[in-house]
């Protein structure tokens, strides 16, 4: 790392204008978490929980669980922990929970799907993180999620097991309760969605492979994949202005908030917390101290409204990047 970047670390972001978005990480495992606090992570924006389950033999307990939640949250003192309840199958199988393979996973049976039919799996790691809540600034969402049902259901299961426990004696600390946003769906009903949740992630890997229907790990139709492409851009942009409209917060976690092409764009949206690999936040850190935000708004404007293609897209970037 040069010197430049780490005299950012201990430093908040801001835009040259004096915007703050939160610099946050993603992490699967307590390696990952010494490497944010290393980058100068403003929060963890991402833990990927399902890596708990695929690195055990056996479904993790609550304790294990609860003890991994607790040192998160205690190490980030402060800082807001966004825990996402396991996002089990497409992908990432469990081979000790004997799912049948199926013939679309990536459509298939995954996470909030998963969790609703196997409430036992779910409502232990509630409970794990409902009682890590108590030693830190810690927040829950929902992968996958499609419909305000589902979401609705996932709260009840959520209230039920927090409700258990604070009739036991547990200590429960606030919780803030959100969605990924990952499934075009909930995307386009993001107006209706901000009426019953706390916050909302933008999930651009996944979000992008369904926008696009061109499988996120595919490459011989990696041109598809296109995070610049004007209606993706738009997308996002109709559900961070969603959220804003009802005064709730708009964060992303998918790859394209480290992206450093991506993040002009995403300033002038006005995203309020970029969550991204430990590796990104410092040159990030140093990309935004560059940029005029009230610029980037016109810039990301230009870009729903005029581009039609990725490339027109990454030549207004360019541009705005090369006016003084
Ligand atoms: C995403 O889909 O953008 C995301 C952050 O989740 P994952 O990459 O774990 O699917
Ligand atoms: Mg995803």
């Amino acid at each position: 790392q040069n010197a430049h970047l780490t005299s950012l670390k201990n430093v908040a972001t801001a835009s040259s204008d004096g915007k703050h978005p939160i610099l946050a990480a993603n992490i699967g495992t307590l390696a990952d978490l010494q490497a944010a606090v290393d980058n100068g992570a403003e929060g963890i924006g991402l833990f990927r929980t399902e890596f708990i389950y695929m690195d055990a033999q056996q479904l993790p307990s609550e304790q294990a669980q609860f003890n991994i939640y607790k040192t998160v949250v205690k190490k980030m003192g402060s800082k807001p922990v966004i825990f996402r309840t396991a996002d089990i199958g497409g992908d990432k199988e469990l081979p000790y929970l004997h799912t049948p393979h199926e013939a679309n996973p990536f459509l298939g049976y995954r996470a909030i799907r998963m969790s609703l039919d196997q409430p036992g799996i779910f409502r232990t790691q509630l409970r794990a993180m409902i009682r890590a809540s108590a030693y830190g600034n810690l927040s829950i969402m929902f992968p996958m999620i499609a419909t305000i049902t589902e979401f609705e259901h996932a709260k009840q299961i959520y209230e039920d097991e927090r409700a258990k426990l604070i009739a036991a004696g547990v200590s429960v600390g606030r919780i803030r309760l959100g969605i990924m946003v990952e499934v075009p769906a909930a995307a386009l009903l993001a107006d209706q969605f901000v009426n019953v949740v706390d916050f909302m992630s933008i999930g651009t890997n996944d979000l992008i492979q369904y926008v696009m229907a061109a499988d996120r790990g595919n490459r011989r139709i990696s041109y598809l994949y296109q995070p610049y492409n004007p209606s993706v851009l738009r997308l996002i942009k109709s559900v961070i202005d969603a959220c804003h409209s009802s005064g709730k917060p708009a964060y992303m976690c998918g790859e394209m908030a480290g992206d450093q092409r991506a993040i002009p764009i995403l300033v002038g949206m006005g995203l309020d917390e970029f969550s991204m690999s430990a590796t990104s936040i410092l040159k990030s850190r140093a990309l935004i101290k560059q940029l005029d935000s009230r610029k980037m708004v016109t810039l990301a404007n230009k870009t729903v409204s005029l581009a039609s293609t990725s490339n027109q897209v990454l030549k207004y970037v360019h541009q705005a990047l090369a006016e003084p």
